[in-house]
């Protein structure tokens, strides 16, 4: 069509009164667009294109359109095809879907059974890992590295809760026996002697008791004061002028300087002279304290002239109930928990404590992260 709307030349059978011109888009450019109004042909929509072109005789719009009835015909078989078709599709994914994931969570199910079976008395009982490589066998390895640790700490607690029965069980004992031989023989009885003997199995109980509480209440994750500035050299200076005062033994403080911690002074104390009882009761005649500090850390070194710790037991010492020597310990009086107690101290300050080295003598440093 030219632009004065006269067709220029059309498809033969189109009667040029029969003008797609009239569907001539608005805008100087090709265009498409899809009309179900058009007044010739087999009906049904058409999709038209308008592109306007020059040729030698001057301008011209092309306009071409064709039947979309055999995509409208495959549209409804599609339609058809589709209505049956996807439910049945559905079905079949989602059976497979249902039957997979069973197949695959069929282990992790095992695995909850498993631990949903191991009781507070069966915690050696093991899930079994499955031989693939995948996520549920490092699932299942990591339960079976809970249910160790869950079994060494139930252990633990056996272990301490027998411990601690025996260790009260000897002195009430040791009371009993005195009491019923002194009241089977009430006149050879020296009443003064029984009493005093009472006494310091009671102070003993006491002791261990009042220990035991420290650490369940440790255990426990009790909330403890907050912690404030503490001076460690004034406790270790007062702790060894106790030790002064017993008489008995020297106490070189010579290189104790100035060391502030962030801490809790209590505990701090309780720590420091958990050390120096130990000291006081193995050395023959010396403790030796150092006590330095730099920008990050404080330094506590607790040196006796005593027995000293064999290397193998150097870690042993630290742990509740630890005795190297039975008799000896006992005669002591200590109850075994003064070091553990000790490390629980001061680890609960972001601190360390060993038994070190030494020439002769037992060796503890403790070191604390400076205030
Ligand atoms: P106790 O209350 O029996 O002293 P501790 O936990 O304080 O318990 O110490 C555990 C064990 O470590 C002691 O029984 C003792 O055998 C050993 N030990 C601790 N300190 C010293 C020391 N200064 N010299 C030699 N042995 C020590």
């Amino acid at each position: 069509m030219d632009d004065t709307g006269r067709v220029v030349a059309a498809t033969a059978g189109l009667r040029r009164d029969q003008s797609l011109g009239r569907l001539r888009p608005p805008g100087p450019v090709s265009e498409i667009r899809t009309v179900d109004d058009l007044p010739f042909g087999e009906g049904g929509s058409y999709r038209i294109i308008a592109l306007p072109t020059s040729t030698p005789a001057g301008p011209v719009t092309v306009y071409v359109a064709a039947s979309l009835s055999p995509v409208d015909d495959a549209v409804d078989v599609l339609q058809g095809a589709l209505a049956t078709g996807a439910p049945l599709l559905l079905a079949i994914v989602a059976f497979t879907t249902w039957t997979v994931t069973g197949r695959t969570l069929r282990p992790v199910d095992a695995i909850r059974a498993e631990v949903a079976d191991i009781s507070e008395r069966s915690l050696d009982r093991r899930v079994s890992v499955p031989a693939t490589d995948d996520e549920i066998s490092r699932l299942a390895g990591t339960m079976n590295m809970m249910l160790d640790r869950l079994d060494a700490a139930a252990e633990r607690q056996r272990r301490f809760v027998a411990d601690a029965s025996h260790e009260l069980q000897t002195p009430l004992a040791a009371a009993r026996t005195d009491l019923e031989v002194a009241l089977a023989h009430p006149d050879r009885t020296d009443w003064n002697d029984t009493a005093a003997d009472l006494l310091a199995a009671n102070g003993r109980m006491e002791r261990l008791v009042r220990d035991l509480l420290f650490l369940a209440r440790a255990d426990a994750g009790a909330p403890r004061p907050a912690a404030r500035p503490v001076d460690l050299d004034d406790i270790v200076l007062a702790e060894a002028g106790r030790i002064r005062g017993g008489g008995r033994l020297r106490v070189d403080t010579g290189a104790v300087s100035a060391a502030a911690v962030d801490g809790r002074r209590d505990d701090l104390t309780r720590a420091v002279r958990n050390l120096f009882d130990n000291a006081e009761r193995y050395a023959s005649s010396l403790i030796s304290v150092e006590l330095s500090s730099d920008d990050h850390r404080v330094t506590l070194v607790v040196q006796d002239d005593g027995p000293g710790i064999p290397p193998a037991d150097r870690q042993r010492v630290f742990e509740r109930f630890a005795r190297l020597d039975d008799d000896r310990s006992h005669r002591t009086g200590g109850t075994g928990l003064g070091l553990a107690i000790a490390t629980e101290i001061v680890e609960a300050h972001g601190g360390s404590m060993i038994a070190d080295e030494s020439s002769g003598g037992a060796r503890f440093v403790v070191r604390l992260p400076a205030r």
